[in-house]
């Protein structure tokens, strides 16, 4: 006998939950690729991605997963030679810069480690420093998603109004937008990039890239970008088969459609972000409640430094993969694996609470922690869950 059976549930912070919609839209013959329906309802995405992003500027879109998305966002921007600084609070970020490094791109590193966010103060040094104005653009992440640390970006976007540096501000959303709080526009932010798989609620396989005029004249000098790259064909292209450089990713885009229906039509992205804020600050009180009478510990201390789609997770030495082993096992749960780069890997798990995710899941997982760090033996604090439903009931 296994309480695994049934409807199983995938809480890893990417891919996240697909809804039964999106599915559903997307079973079905393919359309015309060239005029007709396809056309017609790629022209009505368009505005509802910028909705998501809250800006007015561009969006290039791409058949790619967020790996892609980061070379297009480097290639259409910089030229070899050129000089950028990567802030690191993890992996991801870590990984961004690596990726521009492999470009040909000299990087200038700062690195928070993995359980703080970016120190503005030590950015505005940098960009003092920087009189010749060698750096031309900042690669962060809103959110990386291997810590679950959030990055202050309007506080990136002051540093360099105050140093009067003209640097592009690029940002890597694809944990976080449609969960946490982002004004592409209003924050200064010059490029971003997304995929479908997280906030977005659709398969994997599809990228955005977001950028304004100040990013497109930096594309005029880039000699980075290829053909197929090339953000300027998929925001005006001469025909519709170039928008995605050859056939359309038809299905995803189906798919896509319901879910910006269900996203900025029908909860509106405002209700999203607070949904979603709600539902992280259940899963903190109840792992700070666990924590008072025992080792579960959040990685990021401070509640406004996390990300309202992602908490990454101590629960003690082993426990965590003890407890996600429980979780699937026994319990029909799957979490999150830690990132290569953790000190002690097993010791941690990461929740994925991004997207399609409601009261309902979020207390089962809670739920199931709290059963299994029962069952093997972890010491808690024995009233979490009451602690995280009290949050549900005042927030409802
Ligand atoms: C998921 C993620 C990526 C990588 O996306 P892939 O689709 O796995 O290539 C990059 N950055 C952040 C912040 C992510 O959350």
């Amino acid at each position: 006998m296994t309480l695994s059976n049934g409807r199983h549930y995938l809480a890893i912070p990417g891919p996240s939950v697909m809804p039964d919609r999106v599915l559903q839209a997307m079973h079905r013959p393919a359309p015309n690729i060239y005029r007709g329906e396809l056309v017609d309802m790629v022209a009505t995405i368009v505005p509802d991605l910028k909705a998501v992003a809250r800006t007015r500027h561009h969006v290039a879109m791409y058949i790619c997963n967020g790996h892609g998305v980061w070379e297009a966002a480097l290639m259409n921007t910089f030229s070899r030679g050129d000089k950028v600084l990567a802030l690191c609070t993890g992996r991801f970020g870590t990984g961004w810069g690596q990726m521009a490094a492999d470009l040909g791109i000299e990087v200038e590193w700062l690195d928070f480690g993995y359980q703080s966010d970016v120190d503005t103060a030590r950015v505005a040094e940098v960009l003092a420093a920087d009189t010749a104005h060698r750096i031309k653009g900042i690669l962060t992440v809103q959110v990386d998603t291997s810590t679950s640390v959030k990055n202050d970006i309007p506080g990136l976007r002051a540093c360099l109004d105050e140093a009067g540096h003209p640097a592009l501000l690029l940002s890597d959303n694809i944990a976080c937008l449609g969960c946490d709080e982002f004004q592409m526009d209003d924050w200064g932010v010059d490029v971003m990039i997304t995929g479908s798989q997280k906030g977005l609620m659709t398969p994997p396989g599809m990228g955005f890239v977001y950028f304004n005029d100040r990013a497109d004249a930096a594309r005029g000098r880039a000699d980075l970008v290829t053909p197929y790259w090339d953000w300027r064909p998929r925001v005006d292209p001469d025909y519709f088969y170039r928008y995605f450089c050859g056939t359309a990713p038809t299905h995803h885009l189906y798919g896509l459609r319901v879910a910006l229906d269900m996203l900025v039509h029908e909860e509106g992205v405002e209700a999203a972000w607070r949904r979603h804020a709600v539902l992280a600050e259940a899963i903190w009180t109840a792992l700070e409640v666990w924590g008072q009478a025992g080792p579960t510990r959040p990685n990021v201390t401070e509640r406004e430094k996390r990300s309202n789609a992602v908490t990454l997770v101590n629960f003690g030495p082993g426990n965590g993969l003890r407890l996600r082993d429980w979780m699937e096992h026994n319990y029909g749960v799957t979490l999150g694996i830690p990132l290569e780069g953790m000190e002690n890997p097993d010791d941690y798990l990461r929740i994925g609470h991004m997207g399609h995710v409601n009261g309902q899941m979020v207390m089962g997982v809670l739920a199931g922690l709290q059963a299994g760090m029962s069952a093997l033996q972890i010491p808690h604090g024995p009233t979490g869950m009451e602690a995280a439903m009290k949050v549900i009931a005042e927030a409802a």
